[in-house]
């Protein structure tokens, strides 16, 4: 396949750093507990969050090796396509989206969404995809489409880990936890790493079973910052059924914070973490006169 150039960059404009606002609720004054939200969501629009904070340094890294195209994977619904796909767009990249299972037309609207933004897709049976790191896929992946800077599925890796920080260096406010969902543990890992003596991390698994995430948090601060920090936990209780499955219950929270606050909770990650932040204030397990900084991406 003849390679074209990436078209030129459009010149995106990210917030940076994005907005900290006080969420005020009922339910959480009689505990005293301050509740702060890092709008990392309002980032950009296409380039949400945490998906900004781990392209980063890649972005720069592709460019290092001299890299025109990003090649990357996900599932059919994946934030991480989409938001390559718009970064690529915006800085210049071709985009590759290698996505689990068959092909179904038309494309749902995440697909849809990224093939506008000029990723090519390509498929990969549920055998294979589970196979996608392996040499021969990625070596059958790299004939096909020429040299590529290949990120991980979710973006997630060291240099992912250490854009994820930087969150932590913009919150001027003094806070006691940081609250972030995790579906690879990548952002949860991060942000711990940059966290100051007595302050906590807490990452809500998005995913059933997510104990396995223990692993991976401390495998991506090993490999990001040579250091394993212990102070940042998991919670595996709120996965509601698992990853993009979905209870009455979570949607009746959903739009219960919607009309409280203004705020439409993602209820593939937020809102289970939400869901979670507030069932462990009533609890009692989050300390009277904390501070709680909620990461929304
Ligand atoms: C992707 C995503 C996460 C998961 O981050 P990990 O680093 O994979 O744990 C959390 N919240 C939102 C909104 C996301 O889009």
């Amino acid at each position: 396949m003849a390679t074209h150039r990436p078209s030129e960059p459009d010149g995106i404009s990210l917030r940076l750093p994005s907005p900290v606002v006080e969420l005020h609720d009922d339910r959480l004054r009689p505990h005293d507990v301050r509740l702060l939200l890092k709008r990392d969501d309002l980032i950009h629009p296409d380039v949400p969050g945490n998906k900004w904070r781990k392209l980063k340094f890649n972005l720069a890294e592709a460019r290092v090796q001299g890299c025109h195209t990003l090649l990357t994977f996900g599932g059919a619904y994946s934030n991480h396509l989409r938001a390559t796909a718009a970064a690529g767009r915006h800085f210049g990249f071709d985009t590759i989206g290698v996505v689990r299972g068959e092909e179904h037309l038309p494309l749902n609207e995440s697909l849809a969404f990224a093939a506008g933004m000029g990723m090519r897709l390509t498929y990969l049976d549920r055998t294979t995809y589970r196979r996608k790191t392996d040499a021969d896929v990625l070596s059958r992946l790299a004939n096909q489409f020429g040299p590529c800077y290949v990120l991980p599925e979710g973006g997630s890796n060291a240099l992912a880990a250490r854009g994820c920080a930087e969150l932590v260096d913009e919150i001027t406010e003094d806070f006691d936890t940081i609250c972030s969902a995790s579906g690879t543990g990548c952002t949860l890992a991060g942000i711990a790493a940059r966290l100051r003596q007595g302050q906590r991390a807490i990452g809500f698994s998005v995913l059933k079973g997510g104990g396995f995430l223990n692993d991976e948090v401390r495998r991506f601060q090993r490999e990001a910052f040579q250091a394993e920090t212990h102070n940042w936990s998991l919670e595996t209780e709120f996965h509601f059924g698992g990853y993009a499955k979905r209870k009455p219950e979570l949607d009746s929270f959903i739009s219960d914070f919607e009309d409280r606050h203004g705020v439409v909770l993602d209820w593939v990650y937020e809102a289970k973490m939400m869901y979670g932040i507030f069932a462990r204030v009533a609890s009692g397990s989050i300390a009277r006169g904390s501070t709680v900084v909620a990461v929304l991406c």
